[in-house]
């Protein structure tokens, strides 16, 4: 039977702005992903042979990580620190430092894999090792996952509630948090979405190892800033959650934490600004009690017989 035009309308609807806590009208996260080496060994394993990318890449953890401890000491403000579980074993006490000062530790992978076409099982069992490195290091059991480089597959928020997650923080459909549908979940039903989008990352401003990661740009803080506190000020204005995503090894760097600093004070300028972690954010959104949104893959029109056929997914 031919295929009807109803069978390819998306049910998803926009997410509508929430209520904040008393006295918030937006959200304001800084998050920091520690990615340390293992975002460089994923593009190229035998990166592990150069000695001065490692140093790019350890500079996160061991210089970035506490200038940017300060900083939020400073201010008087939580951030949420997505963290590899490889990361964990190679710096345990940079973790645990992250984890005394009272900042949230959450999910970040094993090894930054990437997880394109990565099958339900072997995504599930890199989900599984994160979690016992994050909690063989630093006693804790996280609530809170980012997919390396945000890469969610369909199956991934079914994993994630299954081990009891309570968001993701990758997916790019949305100013506001929501609450998101995860069919055929077997222990929670949804997950909360804290959503990102590549504009909020350090990454396409700053990454810049030759052959490796970047774009052969490296942009000034100041046009960071720039971006950022537009993006803030505009999100403010919507009663959005701003969710900016730095790494330690690329913000972490004297002029760019700079750019922390001032935009932390340009949150705090702008009244009513809940400035606290993902994890606060998410635990809030969970109370509000919202109708969980669907997501769905496309489906493809059958008619068109001249448009390419996708490969089947990895199971
Ligand atoms: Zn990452």
């Amino acid at each position: 039977m031919a295929q009807h035009a109803d069978e390819l309308r998306s049910p998803a609807v926009a997410p509508a702005a929430i209520a904040w806590p008393e006295g918030y009208q937006a959200a304001g996260c800084l998050t920091f992903d520690l990615d340390a080496e293992a975002a460089v060994l994923t593009v190229d394993i035998n990166s592990m042979h150069r000695m001065t990318p490692m140093t790019h890449q350890s500079y996160g953890p061991l210089v970035g990580v506490p200038r940017i401890l300060s900083i939020l000491a400073n201010h008087g403000v939580r951030g949420t620190f997505f963290t590899p579980g490889y990361t964990a074993h190679r710096y345990p006490d940079v973790v645990r430092s992250i984890v005394e000062a009272g900042h949230e530790i959450a999910h970040h992978s094993y090894f930054h894999e990437s997880t394109i076409g990565m099958s339900e099982q072997t995504e599930g069992e890199m989900i599984d090792l994160g979690l016992k490195a994050l909690w063989d290091v630093a006693g804790v059991r996280p609530v809170g996952y980012r997919a390396p480089m945000w890469e969610m597959n369909w199956h991934t928020p079914r994993l994630l509630a299954d081990r009891g997650f309570i968001y993701d923080s990758s997916l790019m459909d949305s100013d506001h948090p929501y609450v998101l549908a995860v069919p055929g979940s077997t222990n929670g039903t949804t997950l909360v979405e804290v959503p990102v989008w590549w504009g909020l990352d350090d990454w396409e401003q700053y990454a810049f190892l030759p052959d490796l990661i970047g774009t052969g740009v490296i942009e000034s803080p100041a046009k960071a800033l720039e971006m950022w506190t537009l993006e803030l000020e505009a999100m403010h204005k919507l009663g959005a959650a701003f969710n900016l995503c730095c790494h330690p090894f690329m913000s972490g760097r004297p002029a760019r934490a700079e750019v922390l600093d001032r935009l932390l004070d340009r949150m705090k300028s702008l009244g009513g600004t809940w400035i606290t972690t993902v994890g606060e954010v998410a635990s809030h959104v969970v109370s509000l009690g919202l109708t969980p949104r669907e997501v769905v893959p496309p489906v493809l029109p059958e008619a068109a017989h001249w448009i390419a056929t996708p490969d089947q997914p990895a199971s």
